[in-house]
């Protein structure tokens, strides 16, 4: 977010990351080594002060010697900081930051120091730490903060309203988070910042669902297509399928606009319902449209279709199409002819329209942005839309990013499944693994070898699967084959064909095949540097698996060198549950990060913390809500409208409401 509004204080709106608490110096003799991360503060006089060239790296190497009154010493060492020398010259009073190491006697390395008159001279203080860049040191920042602190500070203008007199006033509450004075203090300070960041998202929330609450939708009813498809599954729906189509039915009638979140683990069956919902769509004469990630699940989820339901007329849309096919595809779009419309986001494209679009499902959402979102959407009318998802979003981001979603969930998997056991082995180990496909393949099991290589985008690892590719066909001797984001649409869809029915045994693959692929005689998955994968990566190509009867295996070969990479394989051996599974994502990367919203910049806060904030996040609501239900256009509230407006109007597309 831009604090443009904030007049001229931009700079006091940029905010410590951490502090450093130098209140309490240390007497030289009391001083200890300090453990890894932490330093320590003293304040001595230089007693001599040398630089010398080092021989092996060219390097500058000053350093001074140190005393107190407690009798002890301290070497003090900067590298390539020639000119330190002529500012500590001998008798100067200095304070010193910094790590203490024991170096033959007790060393500060590389401390951050400042030049004292006297003893009282001292800048004790908790000291913020500000994220730098390039070029920039602490003491520019600091300094420069400290000015605005001066003459910036009085200027900026609270957008929080009058009436709702918010304590420690803005003012005192940024001075705070520069110069905490205490920890309660700069806490209450923090929480005031926070507020101010999620209260204006949520202003902007209610605007946006005052605008979209006014409109449109046409009420859609089930029919025969409908019928027609359910009695046609090859299986019964689980009662958890049975309950989520239930609401979403509910939500299809009405005459304002669906907006729900269809969420369940990989494999819970969220293709089924979106299916069905579209047929809804059908039935009452409009259009549907199922838009996905990846060509080759549009393409799975199009040869589906079209095998269910002959007499529908459907149409597929992908970026890899020739212009002359496109064209016809786009014309039976427009002139209605389609009736559903699978597709990748090829549909985004500005020349896609629709006769009558009545209902949008976006399969596995958190690929897409939000705003990716929008731009479909806003084609028609209003269309009905459900988004699908198998990683759990937290509420706290269904309030913020998404404003008013109702949330739908699959909360059981079909019947028969088994969980998917998952083994870690070091790269040392592969000859196991490799017999432990063939011993796999020979009882007719189909194996996936996933390597990391991010779809469409890199070419740097791809000639390690194209090695990694040969090297198993000969070593295996399996009918092999290989598919990746660098291929055709056809090419991958034959690829994929061959391998549903069961020609191609072993299936070198990159990420491509991460959602939705679904080939049940598929059971055991090897992921090729498994710690270069996400974990939510990780869970849906585990997804692909354990789908038959026959119990899956999953294999991550991994030597992870990070913590972060050992707690995610850690994390997949231990649970197959994909809502364990997403807290801890959640935990590593966080939630812009996880729900893929991050690019637009709404959860970008500078103070607030979507998992931490919870309670203020609800407050925050609650006041932006009132705002809004008595002022709708916010004309009493010039500051905060303009406020609302200038950083948040294009992204929640409620530039126009005012
Ligand atoms: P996801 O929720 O990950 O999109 P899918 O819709 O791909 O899951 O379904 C996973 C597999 O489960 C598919 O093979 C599908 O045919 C099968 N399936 C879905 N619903 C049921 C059900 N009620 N009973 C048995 N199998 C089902
Ligand atoms: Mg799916």
């Amino acid at each position: 977010m831009t604090d443009k509004s904030r007049h001229g204080g931009e700079l006091l709106f940029y905010f410590p990351t951490r502090y450093e608490d130098r209140r309490t110096p240390v007497k030289l003799a009391d001083l200890r080594p300090t453990e890894a991360g932490e330093k320590s503060v003293a304040i001595a006089r230089v007693v001599a002060v040398e630089k010398r060239r080092t021989s092996k790296k060219n390097f500058t190497l000053t350093s001074a010697l140190l005393a107190d009154d407690s009798g002890a010493l301290l070497t003090a060492v900067w590298f390539n900081l020639p000119w330190i020398e002529k500012v500590l010259r001998p008798g100067t009073l200095v304070s010193l930051y910094g790590r203490v190491e024991m170096r033959g006697g007790l060393q500060i390395t590389s401390p951050e120091f400042e030049v004292l008159e006297d003893e009282s001279d001292a800048d004790l203080a908790i000291v913020p730490i500000y994220p730098l860049t390039a070029g920039k040191s602490q003491k520019t920042v600091r300094r420069a903060i400290k000015a605005a602190l001066e003459t910036e500070l009085p200027k900026i203008e609270d957008f929080i309203p009058q009436k709702m007199r918010l304590v420690p006033d803005l003012q005192s509450a940024v001075r705070e988070l520069h110069a905490p004075t205490s920890r309660e203090a700069w806490l209450v300070a923090r929480n005031r910042l926070a507020f101010d960041e999620l209260f204006l998202l949520q202003t902007g929330l209610a605007l946006r669902r005052k605008k979209v609450g006014a409109q449109f939708a046409a009420p859609l009813t089930r029919g025969k297509f409908f019928s027609a498809f359910i009695s046609s599954l090859p299986f019964k729906l689980t009662n958890a399928q049975k309950k989520v189509l239930t609401e979403i039915l509910a939500d299809l009638k009405k005459t304002h606009p669906m907006n729900r979140l269809l969420q369940g683990d990989v494999g819970s069956g969220k293709t089924a319902v979106a299916l069905a919902a579209l047929l809804v769509a059908v039935d009452s004469g409009k259009q549907g449209v199922l838009m996905v990630p990846t060509e080759i699940l549009a393409q799975q989820h199009y040869s589906r279709i079209t095998k269910f339901l002959p007499n529908v007329r459907i149409a597929y849309l992908s970026g890899s199409q020739s212009l002359s096919e496109r064209k016809k595809i786009l014309a039976s779009l427009k002139s209605g002819d389609a009736q559903i419309a699978v597709g990748t986001h090829a549909l985004f494209s500005a020349n896609v329209e629709f006769k009558d679009l009545g209902l949008v499902i976006v399969d596995e959402q958190h690929r897409f942005g939000v705003l990716q979102k929008q731009s479909l959407i806003s084609k028609a009318v209003r269309p009905h839309v459900l988004v699908m998802t198998a990683t759990p979003i937290p509420r706290t981001l269904t309030l913020t990013v998404y404003g008013d979603l109702a949330v739908s969930v699959i909360d059981e998997l079909p019947p028969g499944r088994k969980p998917v056991e998952t083994r870690a082995v070091p790269r040392g180990r592969i000859k196991d693994v490799l017999r432990f496909v063939l011993k796999c393949a020979r009882e007719g099991r189909q194996v996936y070898w996933v390597c990391p290589l991010v779809e469409e985008s890199e070419t740097l690892d791809f000639a390690s699967v194209l090695k990694r590719y040969e090297e198993l066909k000969k070593c295996l001797r399996l009918p092999t084959a290989l598919v990746h984001g660098q291929m055709s649409g056809d090419e991958k869809n034959d690829v994929m064909r061959a391998f549903e029915r069961g020609e191609t045994v072993l299936l070198v693959a990159t990420s491509v095949i991460e959602v939705g692929v679904d080939v049940p005689n598929a059971s055991l998955m090897v992921i090729d540097g498994a710690d270069r994968f996400g974990l939510s990566q990780l869970h849906q190509l585990r997804g692909r698996i354990g789908r038959g009867d026959k119990g899956g295996v999953c294999i991550l070969i991994a030597n992870p060198k990070t913590s972060e990479a050992r707690e995610r394989i850690a994390a997949m051996v231990e649970t197959n549950d994909g809502f364990r599974i997403s807290e801890i994502d959640l935990k590593l990367r966080g939630p812009g990060e996880v729900c893929g919203v991050r690019q637009h910049g709404v959860t970008d806060f500078r103070v607030a913390n979507l998992l931490r904030d919870r309670e203020i996040l609800q407050r925050a609501r609650e006041c932006a809500e009132k705002i809004v239900e008595s002022d709708e256009n916010l004309a009493n509230e010039p500051v905060l409208l303009e406020a609302v407006l200038s950083r948040l109007g294009e992204v929640l597309d409620i530039a126009k409401t005012a």
